[in-house]
């Protein structure tokens, strides 16, 4: 591995380094509700200069560049302190892989410029880990001459639900198959009648999650993704790509984070002892390792090899190093900086939720047992 940028990478870096001096004066607002609208605001203008979907195919409207391209990005807005962009490289990835020519056509513009906002409804209120024994059923019928699928079910933790206008559904078209081969995925529009989203507030104080309720809602057959029967296939491929670029900014957000602890130490505000020089070494460490093991994934993606499971080793390495850092942040701070409320208390709370979403940290365990070191199930 060579972690130098190329003389094209340098260029590239410098560049974005200029645009962002002119127009990065855009930080993640205290106000929990403005978040995600502040994310999407500063993803569309991000897009309208053509830094999104740098690694995309240019059949897709992507730059068709190296991985390594977002992966400049994304340490260098978290290095700017802006908002990240929007998540959406699974979903694209997965609309390319498995589009029709028209889904591709359609929804694949609006996604990439985050004028069209989208949820992922996976997990049910009794299927999150278990997530293939999900009951949300999608059922055959014909309205008007035109075949559809009538859905009925129900979606919890579905982040973004409130603003999306569509939503990436794991649902189930066959009773009979088995567990897995009766799920298939529908794209489906939120305007839709008889879904209603019913708003969540998390512990980070903002509405980011939601229910969502799909009661007897009329989706055309046309909105299918891939074949029928193939949605474990499909989610499969959208979770693996969920890691990747977007965890180098992350990485890159902690790390300027550090350096401000670092500061602190320096002037005073937190005390200079071994335990201090201790945790802050910890952290440190921590983030280097998962740096070097997220580059050595992105290595793989620049080869070509698609993501696979992997993943779920940045996974763990990733939700250890984000809450090393919270409990170091929250034990080091003095009395009156521990505040109960703001942006740094949201991001520890948020750093709780790392061994959770995704799937959980147990789950990534199992699924680098089996699926990566090949250990027998029993
Ligand atoms: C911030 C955040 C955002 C999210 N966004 C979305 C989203 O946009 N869309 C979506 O569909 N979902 C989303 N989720 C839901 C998330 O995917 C689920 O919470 C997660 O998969 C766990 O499912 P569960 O909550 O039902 O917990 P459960 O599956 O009930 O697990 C409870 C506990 O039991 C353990 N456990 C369960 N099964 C096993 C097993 N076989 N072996 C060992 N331990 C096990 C788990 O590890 C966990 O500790 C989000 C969650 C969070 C926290």
């Amino acid at each position: 591995m060579d972690f130098h940028d190329t003389p094209e990478e340098e260029a590239f870096r410098s560049e974005l380094r200029a645009w962002l001096g002119e127009h990065g004066d855009v930080t993640v607002p205290d106000d929990p509700a403005a978040r995600a609208d502040a994310q999407n605001a500063w993803h569309q203008e991000l897009h309208r200069a053509g830094y999104i979907g740098l690694s995309f195919p240019t059949e897709i409207g992507g730059k068709g560049r190296s991985p390594i391209y977002d992966a400049i990005l994304n340490e260098e807005l978290g290095r700017a302190g802006t908002p990240p962009t929007e998540g959406i490289g699974h979903l694209t990835n997965a609309l390319a892989l498995f589009g029709t020519e028209e889904q591709r056509r359609d929804l694949l513009p609006g996604l990439m410029s985050g004028q069209v906002r989208w949820c992922q409804g996976f997990s049910e209120p009794e299927a999150g880990s278990d997530l293939a024994g999900l009951r949300t059923r999608a059922v055959e019928d014909e309205v008007d001459g035109e075949s559809v699928f009538r859905v009925t079910g129900r979606k919890i933790w579905t982040s973004f639900g409130a603003v999306a206008d569509w939503c990436f559904l794991l649902c189930r078209t066959d009773a009979d198959a088995g567990k897995h081969a009766g799920l298939s995925v529908l794209l489906v529009p939120m305007s839709t009648p008889g879904v209603q989203v019913r708003p969540i507030v998390n512990a980070a104080r903002n509405k980011e999650f939601s229910e969502v309720v799909f009661d007897d809602a009329v989706v055309p057959v046309a909105n299918l993704l891939g074949e029928r029967g193939q949605g474990w296939a499909i989610a499969n491929q959208l979770l693996a790509y969920e890691r990747g670029p977007s965890d180098i900014n992350w990485i890159s957000r902690l790390l300027v984070q550090l350096r401000r602890l670092e500061s602190d130490v320096r002037e005073g505000v937190i005390p200079d002892t071994p335990t201090t020089r201790a945790r802050l070494g910890q952290v440190y460490a921590e983030l280097r390792a998962l740096q070097v093991t997220v580059q050595r994934s992105l290595s793989k993606r620049v080869r070509g090899v698609l993501p696979g499971p992997e993943g779920s080793v940045d996974k763990l390495l990733m939700a250890r190093a984000d809450q090393t850092f919270g409990h170091a942040v929250m034990d080091l701070s003095p009395g009156e900086t521990l505040r109960t409320e703001g942006l740094d208390w949201d991001l520890y709370v948020w750093s709780r939720a790392a061994t959770i979403y995704g799937g959980t940290a147990q789950i990534q365990r199992t699924i680098v047992a089996q699926r990566v070191l090949g250990l027998p199930r029993r």
